[in-house]
């Protein structure tokens, strides 16, 4: 089954068109990277599908919802999605209360709200600097902050904006992990912008191309990358 279903989507900005997606559907457990050039549409089409702009037409759906239409229902919908960007945003707080931050906001009981921190603290084996103020981290450390505090969310789909492009090799490879992990023990589905073809070989089970604004390109990564 498909957990994003995109329909007649275009974006314009001062009229010219900078995304045209006549259809894409995403499954559910997978992992599609969003590859192409830069200025191809890929952020704005992750921005969309997140809620983060509104298109100029189409519509994108959540399990069949209109993530558009204001009904009550929605706003659970809305929680069911987390993203990730290129440069992590922390407060200046520590970071056990960085991660924290989306729990508190819905209320989690402080019991489970310190279990899920640290644990996710522990994954990305920050657990040590639960202390530390986020504006002392390093840029891999800070990373793997904004990726604990998505993991806590137990997100069903997870969007991730080049979050990987700023890091050195080492952290690129935990944050692969993470999400190879993510995907496959808790089943979340994953839509990672990037413009790395390597990256997008080593983890993603779909590929979609665009291409000044326009979709080229997709289907299973297998098709594209596999050795003939
Ligand atoms: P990518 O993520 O593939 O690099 P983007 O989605 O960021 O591409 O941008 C696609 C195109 O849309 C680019 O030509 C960019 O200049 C344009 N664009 C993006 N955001 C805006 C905006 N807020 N206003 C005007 N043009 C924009
Ligand atoms: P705020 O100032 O935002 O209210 P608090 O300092 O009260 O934040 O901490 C928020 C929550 O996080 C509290 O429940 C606190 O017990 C917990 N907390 C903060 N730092 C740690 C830590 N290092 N280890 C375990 N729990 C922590």
């Amino acid at each position: 089954t498909k957990a994003i279903r995109i329909d007649d989507l275009q974006m314009q900005y001062n009229k010219r068109i900078v995304l045209s997606v006549p259809g894409l559907e995403i499954p559910e457990g997978s992992i599609t990277g969003i590859i192409g050039p830069s200025g191809a549409g890929k952020s704005t089409l992750l921005r969309i599908i997140n809620r983060l702009e509104s298109p100029t037409r189409g519509k994108v759906y959540l399990h069949e919802q209109d993530v558009w239409n204001q009904r009550s229902e929605n706003m659970k919908l809305q929680r069911t999605m987390t993203m990730v960007f290129q440069k992590p945003t922390l407060l200046d707080k520590s970071v056990f209360q960085n991660v924290a931050i989306g729990l508190k906001a819905r209320n989690v009981d402080k019991k489970i709200l310190d279990e899920k921190v640290l644990s996710a603290l522990k994954t990305v084996g920050l657990l040590e600097l639960k202390d530390q103020k986020a504006k002392t981290l390093s840029g891999g450390e800070a990373q793997r902050v904004a990726f604990a505090r998505a993991m806590v969310l137990d997100p069903e789909v997870l969007l991730l904006d080049e979050p990987t492009a700023n890091l050195d090799p080492a952290n690129v490879r935990l944050l692969e992990d993470y999400i190879r992990n993510m995907n496959q023990k808790k089943g979340v589905t994953v839509i990672m912008v990037t413009h790395n073809l390597f990256q997008a070989k080593r983890i993603a089970s779909h590929v979609a191309f665009l291409y000044e604004g326009n979709l080229v390109e997709w289907g299973e990564a297998s098709r594209f990358f596999d050795a003939p």
